[in-house]
């Protein structure tokens, strides 16, 4: 049943960062979501950058852009992930630097009637004001606070949902607080001070949290929990453990057990029948009972930083369900290709070259690139991927033997990609990204047969996100075309007829295809996106070709 009294659950994080505060968040919107509720998610992250857009990967792992152009964090893509129903727009992400940005150019034009504009109460309000914007059409909100209690900068943040708590009542607010609770070896237990201190910071500031979840590499006893209650001032029964998983999909059904959902709606006061995971549960037992395995390389840059490509990972898993299998990412340093090891490239059955900036290590993504052309090795390139791919054909096929983008030479004569026409001379760069989500119109067919792009999505319109600046330049499409480069799939701006490049493809190979945006943002385990699906089947098939190869020779 709907509540009548809309809901906040605040998510904060203890001891550590990188503990799985999106995961855990995101878990729990999956099983109130599953319950029924009309769930939103919010990130509100305490660094004065306006949005990630501009943080390096190397600190901040990927970029994950919504439909509406925003660009956020990863954690979106956590929430993303789990939840169906929900709608992420700007309003659901917002930081310390936006925050203060809009209360500062409202106390220029004057907006503050001449008061001194502090902390608290502008800021505070302004963080309030965003909270029940981004929960205004749903049931329940579950609002994760960036960072880690303890943290100056997230000192504002804490006080607005102290305020908020004050404000709705009791009743429809709780503070859940993720806290790690590490096994020391040389003491041969479980040490909950890290979690009483972390309690103790938040009880400081007038927030006593209502349920603890507790990190831990091994099930919390009952002592234990018993323990962290009495000196975190909490009910034992809203102490929960969230053990170490083997895989991320496995935490909800985790926490589930812990009966963390039950107590959730029961705190709240709200009525919902018991979730159906069953699903789920389906989907977990494919990735940990698969039926057979298959080795993907990913040729990179920042090699050593999974984050930077969390999406991906996560669509290869999604893909690698629904095929039953299981994808083992096998990461290539682009720049080790360049200098000719190609000894990975040789033990993967699909190569992926993702999305990327930088002139840094993209000679050895063509060289990869080329070897799957070549070698009948299913391929896949996304965004930087499928430019690269371009240069690839244009250089070895097509004969523009220094065929190259905009990106890495500008003024170069065969840029087989370049900036749009509008956007050449503009100073700025960053106002000239192609950011969020464009429709793309599928070719069905070339000379009697399915394009690979139609035979994944099975229909002629889809719509796709974007983040990059550079296109295939419409210059060279038609001798590319001729050369035997099949575009898949087009934008058509509706005012100028005017096209954009959005798939590649080959006819004449298994399946080699690039595509400009960014498929790795829509994929779900439930709902796994139809490019990753194909892709890791045609490497079933080479793996399965390759070892039939072997066998004749044995
Ligand atoms: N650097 C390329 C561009 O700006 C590709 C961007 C990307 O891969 N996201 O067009």
């Amino acid at each position: 049943m709907k509540p009548k009294q809309k809901k906040f659950i605040f998510v904060t994080g203890g001891v550590l960062s990188s503990i799985g505060k999106g995961i855990c968040a995101a878990s729990l919107g999956m099983l109130l979501e599953e319950r029924g509720i009309k769930v939103a998610m919010v990130k509100m992250d305490p660094y004065l950058n306006v949005d990630p857009g501009t943080m390096s990967p190397f600190q901040h792992g990927e970029v994950f852009v919504l439909d509406d152009g925003t660009e956020t964090d990863l954690d979106l893509g956590h929430y993303s992930r789990f939840v169906h129903t929900a709608v992420f727009s700007k309003r659901n992400s917002f930081t310390a630097g936006k925050v203060y940005d809009a209360v500062i150019r409202r106390e220029r034009q004057g907006g503050y009637l001449g008061k001194t504009v502090q902390v608290i109460p502008h800021i505070t309000d302004e963080i309030k004001a965003r909270v029940h914007e981004a929960v205004a059409d749903v049931d329940l909100g579950i609002i994760e606070v960036g960072g880690t209690v303890g943290d100056i900068e997230s000192l504002p943040f804490l006080e607005a949902i102290r305020q908020i708590r004050q404000e709705e009542g009791a009743a429809n607010v709780l503070f859940a607080h993720l806290t790690l609770v590490p096994f020391i070896a040389a003491a041969g237990e479980l040490k909950t001070k890290p979690t009483q201190h972390s309690v103790k910071e938040l009880r400081e500031i007038g927030i006593q949290p209502d349920l603890l979840v507790c990190r831990t590499d091994r099930p919390l006893a009952r002592e234990i929990k018993d323990k962290i209650g009495l000196f975190c001032n909490v009910a034992a029964d809203c102490v929960f453990s969230a053990e170490d998983a083997a895989s991320i999909y496995d935490v909800p059904l985790n926490l589930a057990a812990e009966g963390l959902d039950d107590k959730v709606v029961e705190k709240l006061g709200i009525w919902t029948g018991r979730p159906d995971l069953s699903k789920w549960r389906a989907m977990v037992n494919t990735i940990h009972n698969p039926k057979s395995e298959v080795r993907i390389g990913i040729v990179g840059k920042y090699t050593d930083w999974r984050d930077t490509y969390k999406s991906i990972s996560e669509s290869l898993v999604h893909g690698g369900v629904a095929n039953q299998t299981r994808v083992v990412p096998v990461y290539i340093d682009s720049e080790k290709v360049e200098a000719g090891d190609l000894s990975e490239i040789e033990k993967v059955s699909g190569l992926l070259v993702p999305g990327g900036f930088g002139e840094r290590g993209i000679e050895g993504k063509i060289r990869a690139i080329e070897y799957a052309r070549t070698e009948n090795v299913p391929f896949f390139g996304i965004c930087l991927g499928m430019q690269l791919a371009v240069i690839e054909f244009a250089r070895h096929v097509a004969g523009l033997d220094h065929a190259n983008s905009a990106e890495f030479k500008p003024g170069n004569d065969q840029n087989v990609i370049d900036l749009m026409e509008a956007q050449k001379g503009i100073e700025d760069l960053g106002g000239t990204m192609r950011l969020g989500a464009y429709t793309c119109l599928i070719t069905a067919k070339v000379m009697g047969k399915a394009t690979h792009a139609y035979e994944a999505y099975k229909k002629e319109k889809i719509s796709e996100r974007h983040r990059h600046r550079f296109e295939v330049s419409n210059r060279f499409r038609p001798m590319l075309e001729e050369k035997g480069l099949v575009v898949g799939g087009v934008y058509r701006d509706a005012k100028t007829t005017t096209e954009l490049v959005e798939m590649v493809e080959l006819p004449t190979h298994p399946w080699f295809l690039g595509c400009q945006f960014h498929p790795e943002l829509q994929s779900k385990p439930l709902d796994p996106h139809p490019l990753f699906t194909q892709f890791i089947k045609a490497a079933l098939l080479a793996a399965k070709g390759t070892q039939q190869k072997l066998k004749g020779i044995s």
